[in-house]
């Protein structure tokens, strides 16, 4: 088909599916992006074709030739998102229509086609139909999502690709955090930037974790497990973690978080979190932090907790700040009262266990 927002799937259930007791074994300590389920969506797309064989199949390795673009200029993006087995026994997504929108942004940013949202929206529906028992019934679990898109164009010359893969995997996920919600100690790059104004920043693109990836490293030297990025002009404003927005709370109650604006992934957990403080009658300001200002209001007292947010951790409490500097810690470096709030409350909303006023909820069945 071409065109139009409809694409028709053809369904061929997998003849050799995880036998039911290996499944529930491979379930039972999941971790995060270990295990994966025994199907996956494939959408393929052509100039002058559209998207055609819409397929929801056996999980398989990919045939990929080598001259394939995206091995050689990076034309790949994805999204992350979850499925949960809610309180009355039925399946939910989180906001999947706001993920569909940011692949089509994303998309648009990597000169790469976008995929109507409604066929993103279906292929994850049809994937979790089908590996339904693989969705985990724990409080804490969930079935991750995954599609991803990429260049498979058999072509070496340097322009957009004219042939793409779009395809989603899922895989099933315990809680983040196994023994209790942690803080985590991160590390400010004095070497490395995430983004620059005009670079890929907002765009949610394989490339920025590649690039994020020797940060990370010099990080875990320094004995931290997440890296807090600053602006590229300046090196002065905070920006956000290697795959996670950042809020910072007041002693007024007042929460703080960079303003999007090219440089910084617009996080749909971010959002949700700025609506959900707002009903709750705090005051939310999006407004630039200097990484100078984090530290004196973290000595001062006046800045009471910090922590980073995105859809695999949900809410990360942010406990030791290191950099060449120097070192401080945020309050008594235990998870703050506003953050634990706030993390419930999106987590029930997730889990169908409080009233979803936003209309966030996207029921599957
Ligand atoms: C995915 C991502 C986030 C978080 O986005 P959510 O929609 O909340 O999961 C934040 N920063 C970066 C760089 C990301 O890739």
């Amino acid at each position: 088909m071409s065109g139009g927002d409809m694409l028709d799937f053809e369904i061929r259930p997998n003849p050799q599916p995880v036998a039911a007791a290996e499944r529930e074994a491979l379930m039972a300590n999941p971790g995060f992006g270990r295990v994966f389920t025994d199907h996956m969506v494939t959408i393929r797309y052509a100039d002058g074709k559209g998207w055609y064989d819409a397929r929801v199949e056996a999980r398989a390795p990919i045939p990929m030739d080598p001259a394939s673009a995206v091995l050689h200029y990076a034309q790949e993006i994805f999204e992350g998102l979850k499925a949960y087995h809610a309180a009355d026994g039925g399946v939910t997504m989180f906001r999947p229509d706001a993920n569909a929108a940011r692949f089509a942004e994303s998309a648009r940013r990597m000169a790469m086609p976008t995929l109507p949202e409604q066929a993103f929206l279906d292929s994850l529906r049809h994937l979790i139909e089908i590996d339904r028992a693989w969705l985990p019934t724990s409080d804490e679990g969930s079935l991750y999502l995954r599609p991803f898109m990429f260049a498979n164009e058999v072509f070496l010359g340097v322009r957009p690709a004219r042939e793409y893969l779009y395809a989603v995997i899922a895989s099933p996920v315990g809680s983040y955090f196994s023994g209790g919600v942690k803080p985590v100690a991160v590390w400010v790059s004095p070497t490395y930037t995430r983004a620059a104004p005009g670079g890929t920043g907002a765009a949610k693109c394989g490339g920025n974790y590649a690039a994020s990836l020797a940060a990370q490293a010099e990080g875990a030297e320094h004995g931290c497990e997440q890296v807090v990025f600053l602006d590229a002009v300046e090196r002065r404003y905070v920006d956000e973690l290697g795959g996670m927005n950042i809020f910072f709370v007041y002693d007024d109650g007042t929460l703080v978080t960079p303003p999007l604006g090219g440089t910084i992934l617009p996080g749909i957990t971010r959002e949700a979190l700025i609506t959900l403080a707002g009903q709750q009658g705090r005051t939310v300001v999006e407004r630039p932090v200097e990484f100078d200002e984090w530290r004196a209001d973290a000595a001062s007292g006046r800045l009471r907790e910090v922590f980073a947010c995105g859809t695999a951790a949900v809410i990360t409490p942010i406990g030791q700040v290191r950099s060449p500097d120097g070192e401080f810690t945020m309050a008594d470096g235990n998870p703050g009262e506003v953050t634990m709030s706030l993390r419930q409350t999106l987590l029930d909303i997730q889990r169908g266990r409080t009233e979803d006023v936003n209309g966030w909820i996207h029921h599957i069945d």
